[in-house]
């Protein structure tokens, strides 16, 4: 029997990964692959309500994210519970996404395009650095040398995806899972505040993204090949 191929989405907070590529982590955990979902921070600071508790917030903001995966055929979600707005890119958070990346063994790891131009969130950049580099200690078997002798030795994933990429060069068809992307991101009814313009232009970049490849709707992406 074949082994169940994995897919790993790294994003900086609860919603970011839908939007990114949660048509597509759909799409593959359709096809049966594994999928796992690694949140970074926990969300604290996303609210413009004042009297909005940041403790509260976190905590739903899990269950959302939790919610979300589950609308999207996701099996399992990490949350390293980082406080929001503080993520800063360390040699400690590039060998933390390197373990993970090694005990996981993903065969497709998606993240934020950190070259993005012009990106305020200091959190998305840090996320995605921290990934890229990440990616280098856990193919590489002369970092991380202990957990190496420990049975935790290299794993090289055979892409990188980067959404909201800056230069985009692929596209995946999500004709099929665009109502489920959307259904997911309608788990995070805590950043609904905004209103539905968000998810409007969301779906409009969906649909573009889609068209440019000759899809009904797609996600566009930087691929880094491995
Ligand atoms: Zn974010």
């Amino acid at each position: 029997m074949k082994p169940t191929p994995r897919a790993l989405a790294i994003g900086a907070h609860p919603d970011d990964v839908e939007v990114g590529c949660g048509g597509t982590l759909a799409h593959l955990a359709r096809a049966g692959w594994h999928c796992t979902i690694i949140i970074a921070t926990n969300g604290n600071k996303g609210s413009h309500d004042p009297a909005r508790s940041p403790h509260l917030l976190a905590a739903t903001r899990e269950e959302e994210q939790r919610a979300a995966a589950a609308q999207l055929g996701v099996q399992q979600v990490l949350f390293l519970r980082y406080n929001d707005g503080e993520l800063e890119y360390t040699p400690a958070l590039r060998m933390e996404l390197a373990l993970y990346i090694r005990h996981l063994q993903p065969q497709r790891v998606f993240t934020h395009d950190p070259w993005r131009m012009y990106m305020l969130h200091p959190d998305h950049r840090a996320v995605g650095f921290a990934v890229l580099d990440g990616i280098v200690s856990a193919r590489d078997h002369l970092y991380l040398p202990g957990f190496t002798q420990l049975g935790i030795g290299v794993w090289r994933p055979a892409t990188l995806d980067l959404w909201m990429a800056e230069q985009p060069n692929h596209t995946e068809d999500i004709s099929d899972t665009l109502e489920t992307k959307f259904a997911a991101l309608d788990a995070h009814t805590s950043q609904m505040q905004a209103g539905r313009e968000w998810v409007q232009r969301m779906r409009q970049r969906a649909l573009e993204a889609g068209q440019a490849a000759g899809y009904l709707a797609g996600e566009a992406f930087r691929r880094i090949a491995l």
